[in-house]
């Protein structure tokens, strides 16, 4: 590489300490970090691979952004509040274009979120972006998969099948305003870490939609111990979407695809109501279904059970 590696750790992933909690950051052996008392720490980890995770061509700085984006959605899941990053990256060489956009696009959402990068590794290889999310949460108010009861509703954020259908159009070579907005859900998504905390002590169970509604809401029903029964009408999908796609392909594309980033999660019934116009202030949120007893998931339309085979992502398989 022609910068080497702490010129690089420097040049690009040093902040000035902005929060208070690191009594360490990057530049000592290990992150020295005070988790607040009473809190649990909640620790996300992903890996985003050339090629498999993002395309060749991706902007860097959406893969920045993705990188992070993508961890601060699980640590949202369980209802925490995001406060520190590492970051190990491996590139096959030092092209400064490329490593100024993409800290320009992963400080940007950790700016947002006010999310310190505490430590990291750089190395020379295939492009291979790793991420771990740390954050805290009230160690009696995590949001887990589990907690779902028969009678509760089930919710979804924002709307799906966006960010999947972004991807198909990218994979297809389709570009341009008229499909802008898709391609932009699967670039940027936005993790929901505002509303994660705001269900603490409120929803009973949830999950990120990262591998497609179904597949995640299979999941979250397997633990739980409860089956759920999605009504396919009340799907929350966007005009761009459907625009595009037409109600079929936005629906499959709802269901299955991944990469949404938006929020799975179940209310009791007792104060649905009350809760649902406290969320709506400041994020849209859809009933989509609800949880019965049994095992597994099913799809109604117009109150009629109707077939639906999706393959949730699985990275092992073939
Ligand atoms: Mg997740």
């Amino acid at each position: 590489m022609s910068l080497g590696e702490f010129e690089l750790i420097a040049r690009w992933f040093t902040q000035p300490g902005r929060r208070r909690d690191v009594l360490a950051g990057v530049g000592d052996d290990a992150a020295l970090l005070d988790v607040p008392a009473g809190q649990a720490l909640v620790a996300a980890t992903d890996t985003l691979v050339e090629g498999r995770h993002f395309l060749p061509d991706a902007p860097a700085e959406s893969v920045g952004h993705q990188s992070l984006a993508v961890n601060l959605s699980d640590l949202a899941a369980m209802g925490a509040q995001p406060a520190w990053a590492l970051l190990a990256l491996s590139v096959p060489r030092a092209d400064e274009a490329w490593l100024a956009a993409f800290a320009r696009g992963f400080h940007a959402l950790a700016d947002r979120f006010d999310v310190e990068l505490v430590g990291g590794d750089t190395v020379r290889g295939p492009r291979v972006v790793t991420v771990q999310a740390l954050g805290f949460v009230p160690r009696a108010q995590a949001l887990r998969r589990r907690g779902a009861r028969p009678g509760d509703g089930l919710y979804v954020s924002g709307s799906v099948g966006d960010a999947a259908a972004g991807l198909e159009l990218l994979r297809g070579g389709v570009a341009g305003d008229a499909v802008a907005s898709l391609v932009h859900r699967y670039r940027y998504a936005e993790p929901r870490v505002t509303l994660g905390m705001t269900l603490r002590g409120v929803a009973t169970a949830a999950i990120d939609v990262s591998d497609g509604l179904l597949g995640d809401l299979a999941k979250l029903c397997d633990a739980s111990g409860v089956a759920a029964v999605v009504q396919l009408e009340r799907l929350p999908l966007s005009e761009a979407l459907l625009g595009r796609f037409g109600a079929a392909d936005a629906e499959r594309l709802a269901l299955a695809g991944g990469d949404d980033y938006e929020l799975l999660f179940t209310l009791p019934p007792s104060d649905a109501a009350a809760i649902e116009s406290r969320l709506a202030q400041f994020c849209r949120i859809t009933h989509i279904g609800e949880i019965v007893a049994g095992r597994g998931v099913r799809c109604c339309r117009a109150g009629v059970e109707v077939a639906v085979e999706v393959a949730g992502h699985d990275h092992f398989a073939e």
